[in-house]
């Protein structure tokens, strides 16, 4: 299994990283995972676009141009002969000595690998998930796709232990999004609800093309805050992510949403977006 560092491509066991290195000391530093099916990426370029808004907002300059980015992810499917599954990547501001202030001189560190993924035959997909809620532990700056994970990690294990799937945030009573995907509910009335983007939640690039699909379908939409009362009374509910694509949601913290099955709208957006990522 080939992995990238800082322009090369090594086999993993011969992966070497600093100590010093920012990522490591203080998790300064931001990243990427985009979904491979079929051995192509999918919607790459919006991925470039918000790794490179990640880099900017925490005033971080990558020298490597858009080319050798999409280069570097090709290479590593290439070498690893990736036909589904997820490439990672990670930006940090590099190596210095330990100072919270940022180093003038560092230069950013680089690395990447991927992970296989059965998009195909996942069967959570058929089955649905079921989701519960935690308190949204995270910082202010949601909308950076930042590598400091402790609150989405603490909230996935809290879910795995309550048997769960995934975890969605919660604050002010109002779900935010799941801790690594984002969150959807159609009400009773059959419209779509999602939050609006700003820098209480990542703008989920998965989220991003199922809105543009959930248009063309001409689909009603409401992106907007709902509550975990409203998510548990409404007729379907469901997640999107890169790793997953879109998921039913069958219950939400353990009360049935809708029949308790995966809901017809989450079923048909599944078939939509797979539609889009595996062209003819
Ligand atoms: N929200 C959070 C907090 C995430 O970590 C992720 C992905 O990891 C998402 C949403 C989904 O984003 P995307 O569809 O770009 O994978």
């Amino acid at each position: 299994r080939y992995v990238y560092v800082n322009g090369e491509f090594v086999e993993a066991e011969n992966a070497r990283i600093s100590i010093f290195d920012r990522g490591f000391l203080f998790a300064d530093g931001v990243y990427e995972v985009t979904a491979v099916l079929n051995g192509r990426m999918i919607d790459f370029a919006p991925h470039l676009q918000r790794l490179r808004s990640s880099l900017a907002k925490l005033d971080m300059t990558l020298e490597m141009d858009d080319a050798a980015i999409e280069d570097l992810h090709q290479g590593l499917i290439t070498r690893n002969r990736v036909e589904n599954g997820v490439v990672y990547i990670q930006v940090t501001r590099g190596v210095a000595e330990r100072d919270f202030a940022y180093p003038s001189d560092a230069e950013p560190t680089v690395i990447a690998f991927t992970q296989p993924r059965d998009y195909f035959g996942d069967r959570n997909a058929e089955t649905g998930v079921k989701v519960v809620t935690t308190p949204d532990l995270r910082w202010v700056r949601r909308d950076i796709k930042s590598i400091a994970l402790l609150p989405q990690a603490m909230g996935k294990q809290e879910a795995k232990k309550r048997g769960a799937y995934e975890a969605w945030m919660v604050e002010d009573g109002l779900v935010t999004e799941g801790t690594s995907s984002s969150a959807f509910i159609v009400t009773q009335e059959g419209v779509i609800v999602t939050r609006a983007l700003g820098r209480e939640i990542l703008p989920g690039l998965t989220r991003s093309r199922l809105l543009s699909l959930i248009e063309e379908e001409k689909l009603p939409v409401d992106q907007r805050p709902f509550s975990v009362e409203e998510a548990v009374a409404a007729r379907e509910a469901f997640l999107t992510s890169a790793s997953s694509f879109v998921l039913p949601v069958v219950s939400i913290n353990d009360y049935p949403v809708g029949d308790g099955e995966p809901g017809p709208i989450a079923r048909r957006l599944r078939a939509r977006y797979l539609d889009f990522a595996t062209p003819a």
